[in-house]
């Protein structure tokens, strides 16, 4: 199924097959009697206009001819990852995208295959014990994560009898599912023709058709436009552009040090051209340590409740050993409680939920 940019502040796949202004005027048309709403979603601009006409045919002439040295890069250096080439179900490639969200995917790859093994798909995740999907969940770190994604498998095993949706505001309205989730699913899994927009394809493509460095926090108007402008037309070249440029971000076009010499888009990277201005920086404050935080703390605490036999009990006596500061172990036990990743229990003592 064709789909194209509508015209909104996020990435909306249009089902009308239309191209990206005729589909916008649709939206306008259909969607609200009230003057007003109408004029306001008319003056929202397409790609070509966000980066100017002339700008989007040159960046597209561009991207044409990037392709063919990307689709060779992407086919002899890519990662063999276990849920690439049509190996795994629409709800692998979820599970996959939900577990790499703060997390790299190399990392990712033995949680997954265990994660997949025990529960190849939303029905059967959404039977688990909570206990046993925090435990699986291991330490892939921000194990909200986990209880929002058998959420999620709850709501796909009981509305839409086990099968992922694969319409843009269904997979929206899904737990633990956001822009970047719900578009790397329908380009990967459905291969429907959408811009995915993480941070490595921002770095990427700002970096080589824009020739400056993406600043990291919310994507910008002008990195979303971009990213719809250079995406092939062509369906199925959409899907190994979506791919291949991400994985070029990962592993060649990376943060701090990145491998010119090994990139296929080095011919025309206006990076490269402008002399690399700005390299490395950020928008984003500098991460915070990890130590002595309460995501470490927290960790911790969920690290040593893994470790008991099922069902079994960590002491408050035993819980302040992992923690001197006893104000802030007090306030991770009360923040984990909160969130569902673990039950207290009379005495103080806690347990990872039933
Ligand atoms: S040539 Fe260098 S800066 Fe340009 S896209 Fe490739 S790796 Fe990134």
């Amino acid at each position: 199924m064709v789909t194209a940019y509508c015209g909104q502040s996020t990435v909306r796949p249009c089902r009308s097959g239309q191209s990206a202004v005729r589909c916008c005027a649709m939206v306008s048309d259909m969607a609200d009697a009230s003057p007003r709403t109408k004029s306001r979603k008319r003056a929202q601009a397409t790609p070509e206009q966000t980066v100017g006409e002339r700008r989007a045919r040159e960046l597209e002439r561009s991207a044409r001819q990037a392709l063919r040295e990307l689709a060779t890069w992407w086919q002899t250096s890519a990662r063999d990852l276990p849920w690439r080439y049509g190996r795994t179900t629409p709800w692998g490639v979820l599970v996959c995208e939900v577990m790499s969200q703060q997390t790299q995917m190399s990392r990712v790859v033995p949680y997954w295959e265990a994660w997949m093994s025990q529960w190849p798909d939303a029905a059967s995740l959404a039977a688990a014990e909570k206990s046993e999907v925090i435990r699986a969940w291991g330490r892939l770190g921000y194990p909200r994560r986990a209880l929002r994604l058998q959420e999620c498998a709850e709501v796909v095993a009981r509305d839409y009898d086990d099968r992922l949706p694969r319409e843009y505001d269904e997979l929206m309205a899904l737990p633990s599912v956001g822009d970047y989730t719900a578009s790397a699913v329908l380009s990967f899994a459905y291969g429907e023709r959408v811009a995915v927009i993480d941070t490595n394809i921002r770095r990427a493509l700002s970096r080589a058709f824009l020739g400056v460095e993406s600043l990291g926090g919310s994507c910008t108007p002008l990195e979303r436009a971009l990213a719809w402008v250079v995406l092939p037309k062509a369906v199925e070249q959409s899907v190994l552009w979506n791919q291949a440029v991400m994985e070029l971000g990962a592993l060649v076009c990376t943060a701090k040090a990145p491998q010119c010499e090994q990139c296929p888009l080095q011919p025309q990277c206006e990076f490269v051209k402008a002399g690399m201005p700005g390299l490395g920086e950020k928008r984003t404050r500098p991460r915070q340590r990890f130590h002595g935080t309460d995501r470490q703390v927290r960790g911790s605490i969920l690290q040593a409740l893994r470790a008991l036999p099922a069902g079994g009990a960590l002491t408050h006596a035993q819980a302040e050993g992992l923690c001197a500061d006893a104000v802030q172990l007090d306030r991770c036990i009360a923040s984990l409680d909160d969130d569902g990743l673990i039950e207290i229990l009379p005495g103080h003592a806690m347990r990872l939920p039933a």
